[in-house]
């Protein structure tokens, strides 16, 4: 097989098409639906302002991320040239498939055939890899579509309340030929619904990567750790809230991101309670002067703080860097 440059190259991915007939969807039904009926008033100009605006954005993101070739430099310039860095040991790690040293996180990718720098996925909406290269188009271009689909949802709430009034059915009866304003409201709320969902979605997958990003780890080093975690967990009866936990998290990493976080909030709580439990209690003067003062009081106290804070890991995620060892490896599935 031959190496994929960028998203842009045949095969395309069913999931590529079918984030472009989405995209095509909704901007027809909004310029086709809301704009001839919002252009009479100030908000819904800066309403189409905005929405244009962050379309825009989200096909110019969308097409930067997909069409950057985010392969390693030494996959790049073996393609022009003779590799200035080759052979097993020639580089941090040596990728037997595309014959070439490679940087510590670069990992090959079996559905484009080639390295890529600080691997995080291979995205099939996109149909190309995401790593060093086109990471911050892949974030411009999810906020992009989040803004975008939001405000396709504040439209189409807009619309269908405005059906509510007599003189906005008239327009979309005259604007439209004498569409019914029942079809009209079923197009503007099944544009509402796929909109909530593209942008809950998008959403979901923005606060993963900013998760991501603040604990310094890609998608790739997330989910080996998780994977080494769980297979270091000793298997246990689990419930049936345990066992349906764990498939949400295998479906929405997210929500593995947002227990992790919580996880690491209750050990910092935990620790802070230590600590504060180790600090004399601060106590009225009246007080004070009731109380005996007994030596040792603290030290009892700080016994009694949770020690599970510091023996518990600190955020298995964090251990993802430890799993870049070598390379090629395979990637997520
Ligand atoms: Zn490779
Ligand atoms: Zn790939």
């Amino acid at each position: 097989m031959a190496q994929r440059q960028h998203g842009l190259q045949r095969p395309f991915d069913s999931h590529q098409v079918g984030s472009w007939v989405l995209i095509g969807c909704f901007l027809g039904l909004f310029y086709g639906l809301y704009l001839p009926l919002h252009l009479n008033t100030a908000a819904g100009i800066a309403l189409i302002a905005l929405y244009s605006a962050s379309a825009g954005s989200a096909l110019v993101f969308g097409f930067l991320t997909t069409h950057t070739d985010a392969a390693d430099p030494a996959v790049i310039a073996k393609r022009v040239g003779p590799p200035t860095v080759s052979g097993p040991g020639a580089g941090i790690n040596y990728c037997y498939l595309c014959e070439v040293g490679v940087a510590k996180r670069t990992r090959h990718c079996r559905r484009c055939d080639k390295c890529v720098a600080i691997f995080d996925h291979h995205c099939p909406w996109v149909n190309t890899c995401i790593g060093e290269g086109n990471y911050r188009y892949f974030l411009a271009m999810l906020a992009a579509v989040g803004a975008m689909t939001a405000l396709q949802l504040a439209t189409a709430v807009q619309a269908c309340v405005g059906l509510t009034d007599s003189s906005f059915v008239r327009d979309v009866e005259d604007t439209y030929g004498g569409m019914p304003s029942a079809v009209y409201a079923v197009l503007m709320g099944l544009t509402g619904l796929a909109a909530l969902a593209a942008f809950f979605l998008v959403s979901q997958l923005l606060f993963f990567h900013l998760g991501l990003i603040h604990r310094g780890v890609t998608t790739y080093e997330f989910i080996v750790a998780q994977r080494r975690k769980a297979a270091q967990q000793p298997e246990r009866p689990s419930s049936r809230w345990q066992r349906c936990n764990d498939e949400l998290q295998k479906n929405a990493p997210c929500l593995s991101m947002c227990q992790l976080c919580c996880e690491e909030a209750m050990q910092k709580r935990a620790a802070r309670r230590k600590q504060a439990s180790v600090r004399p209690r601060p106590v009225s003067g009246t007080q004070m002067s009731s109380l005996p003062q007994r030596p040792g009081t603290s030290k009892r106290m700080s016994g009694s703080a949770p020690s599970s804070a510091s023996d518990a890991p600190p955020g298995s995620a964090r251990r993802g860097n430890g799993a870049a060892s070598s390379a090629p490896s395979p990637a997520p599935a």
